[in-house]
């Protein structure tokens, strides 16, 4: 059966970008009588407003999406620090007290999940008085798990590439865990069997693919969908201020035609889809 998800995190509105997103990976299960889980992914600190998961639930109805929600990620953070004290205690992480002033001033490689950390800390031991983020040590990693490829619907299969993106952060010094790290987990524990989501997050499916291998997880197979950009070409995101949803839910648009308008990749005036 395939199960996919939506997986938004409550620090913004929605946009037609996640309508697109939700509507593809909705119909990829439902299609074929699978399940569609909507994960809150609730831990980004500060910028976290819980409130706002209400809001994502009215989009998607207003949308005509039926969904199975699974629990948020804030409700998750042991599964995430006993996953990372094992990765710990097994010698993949090392801890990192630079600063992004420090890594900068090193002028650092810039990766597809931004700069790529030079690997100061590595091989130095974690100071209880400094703040400290977990680094995942990807040669380490590497030469353990061997070469690892993956699946993606739309691309074909791929050689996994983690040191594209160097050392990622794996527990930030904020959270109990990084994106990478809560989200390979949940996407375990729900039983996705079909990572669906923007293209943008293609090369972080490597990362996610070397985390599995580590923690004996199964591997999924992934959809990567393209991306609605605008009309300068870039790609829609809440703070560029493309309209929400719940200001076009508000504002009366019928969010059924909207759906069946994004199903037919028919797009409002000066939007388009950029291939995958
Ligand atoms: N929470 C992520 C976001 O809103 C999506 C993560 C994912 O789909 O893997 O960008
Ligand atoms: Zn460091």
């Amino acid at each position: 059966m395939i199960v996919t998800r939506f997986a938004p995190s409550p620090n913004g509105s929605l946009h037609l970008g996640h309508a697109y997103s939700a509507v593809v990976a909705h119909d990829l299960a439902r299609e074929t009588g699978g399940r569609f889980l909507l994960r809150i992914e609730d831990i980004d600190g500060p910028r976290s407003r819980p409130e706002l998961a209400e809001e994502f639930r009215r989009d998607l109805e207003w949308l005509g999406l039926e969904w199975e929600e699974v629990p948020a990620q804030s409700i998750r953070l042991a599964s995430y620090e006993a996953a990372a004290h094992e990765l710990l205690e097994r010698g993949y992480l090392y801890p990192c007290t630079c600063t992004r002033a420090e890594i900068e001033a090193l002028e650092p490689r810039l990766g597809s999940q931004g700069v790529v950390y030079p690997g100061t800390c590595k091989g130095r031991l974690l100071d209880p008085d400094k703040p400290a983020a977990l680094r995942l040590d990807v040669d380490r990693a590497m030469a353990d798990c061997g070469e690892l490829s993956w699946d993606d619907a739309l691309a074909g299969r791929q050689l996994a590439d983690p040191r594209e993106a160097g050392d990622v952060v794996i527990v930030r010094k904020d959270a109990p865990a990084s994106y990478h790290l809560a989200a390979t987990l949940d996407d375990a524990a729900d039983g996705v069997t079909l990572v669906t989501r923007g293209y943008d997050l293609f090369p972080a499916t490597s990362i996610h693919r070397l985390l599995q291998a580590l923690l004996g997880l199964p591997v999924p197979r992934w959809h990567h969908h393209g991306l609605l950009l605008d009309d300068s070409g870039q790609k829609l995101a809440k703070r560029r201020g493309s309209p929400s949803l719940a200001d076009r839910r508000r504002g009366g648009e019928n969010g059924l035609l909207l759906a069946e308008q994004l199903r037919l990749r028919k797009f409002p005036a000066g939007i388009s889809l950029a291939s995958a």
